[in-house]
């Protein structure tokens, strides 16, 4: 990997996301070697791939250079690498451009999505947890549209114009939300020959609930900002399998739909040697102590989504959300510096800053721990905290430009098909 040696210890990130790069930041000025291991050489902002899904951003707006993240720190290095092993008996990581050694190893792999062993939705179902799967459901749901227009066969019509999305979760809520204003503002104007009203959205949530982690008021307010816009929401339905054409559920009901977006969980993606039953917690999260270290092993760690800190308070881990995944790598880039110092290691106690989620144009909904507030200040809110959170000055600004041109001229104009998606359409035209 071309790393020199140095005199200092060398730290290993594996992950530039929330976690990772925020302990980066906090080991900026420390005697030690950073090397950062990314699959990608890019920051994603998660949190924001609904709207590249849905034609309302550009992805590069939403994904920022890791490298520039760490240029102006010394003894940084980064390698675009996958990690595929970490052999803890020799400190070694076994990646696809090499093997290479560490002093102390940091997990920062973040999640994947989880199918709870459903095969069949993870080959027929979208997903969207990085950006090229968003493109893919951006070109999916445009092609869908182009392909309903050649059509004279209503029922397959139908099927094309069918959105099926399952869990209602932040992510679900949102996209559902985002389609529906797609339809309403932006299909009439780009399809006027064809009839945008028979249009279904449909958010599908297996428990009595939408937007579980928030109070019952902003579950109930969300509901109701997601019918005003036309999204049927059904609760207590579970989705069984879908084959690309149909999804069925464990009532009568089904669905016949070219698309169905599988938002119903994610579980962390913890890496071949670190994956044994007894180090994992549920969700498939690494086993952590209160100072972020893999039980049984002093010098790995593990922080954010991937990492399953099962204290009192959280019996289950911390939400696998961005906020304690980056108070997580701060406090573990303290502890390493505490480490180095031979001085004691201070325990990590989450600091909730309380959850939101947007519907809509003015709609979103807001929990903080003394309010809850919903509606267009909550809307405001909700967008003034991701542009503080989004990283790059350049990202932000792009963003908030394209928020007030979406808000003042209700477009979304990057509804392109730059990528397609390879989509069998054929399946539609044999009668059922
Ligand atoms: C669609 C969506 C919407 C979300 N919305 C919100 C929200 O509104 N609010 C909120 O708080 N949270 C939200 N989240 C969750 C939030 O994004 C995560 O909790 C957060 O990203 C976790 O940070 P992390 O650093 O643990 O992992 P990540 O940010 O996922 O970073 C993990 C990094 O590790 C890299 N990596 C993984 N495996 C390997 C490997 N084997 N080799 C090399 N590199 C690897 C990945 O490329 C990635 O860069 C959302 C998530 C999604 C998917």
């Amino acid at each position: 990997m071309n790393i020199p040696k140095s005199n200092f210890p060398r730290i290993i990130i594996i992950g530039g996301g929330f976690a990772g790069i925020s302990l980066a930041k906090e080991l900026s000025k420390k005697e030690v070697q950073v090397l950062l291991l990314d699959k990608n050489n890019y920051h994603t902002f998660q949190p924001l791939l609904y709207q590249v899904s849905t034609g309302g951003l550009e992805p590069d707006s939403i994904a920022y250079p890791i490298r520039k993240v760490l240029k102006d720190y010394p003894n940084f290095f980064f390698r675009l690498a996958n990690v595929e092993e970490v052999i803890p008996e020799k400190n070694e990581l076994i990646t696809n451009i090499g093997a290479i050694n560490y002093d102390y190893l940091v997990m920062a792999t973040g999640s994947e999505t989880n199918f709870f062993g459903n095969k069949e939705i993870e080959k027929n179902g979208m997903v969207m947890k990085s950006i090229p799967e968003s493109l893919n459901l951006r070109s999916l749901i445009l092609e869908n549209f182009e392909q309903a227009l050649l059509t004279d066969d209503l029922h397959m019509r139908d099927a094309l114009m069918n959105f099926v999305i399952v869990g209602g979760g932040p992510t679900g809520v949102e996209l559902a939300g985002a389609l529906a204003e797609i339809k309403k503002g932006i299909l009439p104007k780009d399809y006027p020959d064809l009839d945008t009203r028979r249009v279904q959205i449909n958010l599908v949530q297996s428990g009595d609930r939408i937007l579980k982690e928030m109070s019952e008021k902003a579950s109930k307010k969300a509901e109701d900002f997601l019918e005003e816009l036309g999204v049927q929401v059904w609760k207590n339905t579970r989705v069984k399998s879908y084959d690309g054409k149909l999804a069925t559920t464990q009532t009568e009901l089904s669905f016949e739909a070219a698309t169905l977006v599988w938002a119903a969980g994610v579980k962390g993606a913890a890496i071949k040697g670190l994956d044994a039953e007894e180090l994992l917690i549920r969700g498939n999260r690494i086993k952590v102590n209160e100072f972020s270290q893999v039980i049984g092993h002093e010098n790995i760690f593990a922080v954010g989504d991937v990492a399953g800190m099962e204290l009192p308070d959280y019996p289950c881990g911390h939400p696998m959300m961005a906020q304690p995944a980056m108070q997580q790598g701060k406090n573990l880039g303290k502890n390493l510096t505490y480490l180095l110092e031979n001085k004691p290691l201070k325990p990590f106690v989450y600091k909730d800053k309380g959850s939101m989620a947007t519907i809509g144009r003015n709609k979103a909904v807001v929990d903080l721990d003394a309010y809850k507030f919903q509606g267009i200040f909550a809307w405001f809110v909700w967008m003034f905290v991701h542009l503080f959170f989004l990283i790059g000055f350049r990202n932000r600004m792009v963003v908030f430009i394209n928020w007030v041109y979406n808000y003042v001229r209700f477009d979304r104009e990057a509804r392109l098909i730059i990528r397609p998606y390879k989509r069998d359409y054929t399946m539609f035209k044999e009668k059922s």
